[in-house]
């Protein structure tokens, strides 16, 4: 019932020619998978290079951040109409780096993504606990207030919820199913008390995700796809994610 949907987060890597060189190599292996959406999320100085090469391809093109006003004196700043003229479908907001490095709270995600939203891009709302926050068993607290405060006034029209241990972004220790599992879960019943179509939202799971791990991960019936990092720079890494999460 919920199409698999598999992301890339770049983060702060790739030039221009390094992003061509990567989706000139990976599209050939991707092309003939239809039963799962692909998106890459390049940094910002890609977009246009990658909007051009991923044109009629399967893979849609997203962006890692935008801000919550339409234009201005922000220096240094994209909005979503930026994104969407630069080719972009999708934005991640939220991120766990962002929230730890840039100070967002979820008072300004909510903001952007209500921007993001009524300009039309669809939204990867990333939510997840750290380890000290895991050890004294508040995950579940923690992630339902990122919830509720990211989702203030909000439907879930256009947005896929990433949980993102941060213990398990970057570490290399991926949750293991079954805790991926029960986070998604709590999630969605969390949206099923909230809001609506909380079936038919999809909930990634991100944290040192690769190919090794994905299909044990796409078993658990919470889990709906992966946002990667690290294993998503390389063409056949990220490729062998893609393709173990349209085995299920
Ligand atoms: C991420 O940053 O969203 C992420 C999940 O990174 P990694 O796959 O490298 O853990």
């Amino acid at each position: 019932m919920r199409k698999p949907f598999i992301a890339a987060n770049w983060k702060m890597t790739k030039t221009i020619g390094e992003t061509e060189e990567f989706i000139n190599a990976f599209l050939p292996m991707v092309k003939h998978i239809g039963d799962v959406d692909i998106l890459i999320a390049p940094p910002f100085t890609s977009l246009s290079t990658a909007a051009r090469l991923l044109k009629s391809s399967n893979v849609s093109l997203g962006a890692q951040n935008v801000y919550y006003e339409e234009k201005g004196a922000y220096t240094g700043e994209i909005s979503p109409g930026m994104l969407l003229s630069a080719g972009c479908s999708c934005v991640i907001i939220g991120h766990s780096e962002r929230r730890q490095y840039f100070s967002e709270t979820d008072e300004i995600v909510n903001k952007k993504i209500k921007l993001a939203r009524k300009s039309g891009l669809d939204v990867i709302l990333c939510i997840g606990e750290s380890l000290e926050q895991r050890e004294s068993n508040r995950t579940f607290e923690v992630l339902e207030n990122q919830l509720g405060g990211s989702l203030r006034d909000l439907s879930l029209d256009g947005i896929t919820i990433a949980y993102e241990p941060i213990w398990a972004i970057g570490t290399g220790k991926t949750a293991t199913k079954e805790q991926a599992n029960e986070a998604h879960a709590h999630i969605r019943g969390w949206l099923r008390k909230n809001r609506d179509s909380a079936d038919t939202v999809r909930i990634q799971y991100g944290g040192s995700v690769k190919p090794e791990n994905i299909e044990e991960l796409m078993s658990q019936p919470d889990v709906d796809g992966a946002l990667v990092g690290g294993a998503s720079l390389k063409p056949d890494s990220f490729a062998g994610i893609v393709t173990g999460a349209a085995k299920e």
